[in-house]
């Protein structure tokens, strides 16, 4: 409870993506991690972990606004940009700092498998932006890895946290695997 008031106060009721003040009604109150919250999942590092957790990477903004921000991957540049004093930033900057590992890591494994599945979705086929789009297991019984790893747009992402869509999807997933494995078997062949 106090956390949220807390991120609240941070940036003096303003939301740091748009700049413009924040419903006072806590009802109405969308809370962004600024590290997101899928490096957490994706990082064996256990300080990045906490870090992730922490009350600096917790901050109130528009749901609309936390809705177009996508997924994209903090930078020093973003943080830089963000609407908030020079404290806020100085503290993200250095919070940043203890994470870049871990969201680095997160972005290499990204990009790999997006281009893997020539930037559509995994599972509806749609064009995908690095952005718009979130890393997934495969299969939830095995660890987080790049083989085990699916890229997906928003809409498949929120339908996969349902069981019954999970069979459907991993089916389809492991059948890109092997097609792009058989793919680049052949490109080899040509070489
Ligand atoms: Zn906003
Ligand atoms: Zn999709």
């Amino acid at each position: 409870m106090s956390k949220l008031i807390d991120a609240y106060n941070r940036t003096n009721g303003i939301c740091f993506i748009c700049g413009k003040p924040l419903p006072k009604n806590e009802k109405e109150w969308s809370v962004d991690h600024f590290i997101p919250q899928a490096i957490y999942k994706w990082t064996k590092d256990k300080e990045a972990k906490e870090l992730i957790r922490s009350n600096e990477n917790l901050f109130i903004v528009h749901a609309k606004c936390n809705y177009s921000k996508d997924s994209a991957l903090p930078t020093k540049k973003a943080i830089s940009q963000i609407n908030a004093d020079n404290k806020v930033k100085k503290t993200l900057n250095e919070l940043y700092s203890k994470v870049q590992e871990s969201v680095d890591e997160y972005r290499s494994i990204k990009q790999k498998t997006f281009a893997l599945q020539d930037n559509k979705c995994a599972i509806c086929g749609k064009a995908l932006t690095l952005n718009n789009s979130t890393l997934r297991r495969i299969n939830n019984n095995k660890n987080r890895s790049a083989k085990n790893a699916m890229c997906l747009c928003m809409n498949c992402n929120t339908q996969a946290g349902s069981s019954s869509q999970k069979n459907k999807m991993t089916v389809k997933a492991q059948d890109r695997n092997v097609k792009s494995k058989s793919k680049a078997l052949a490109t080899k062949k040509h070489k």
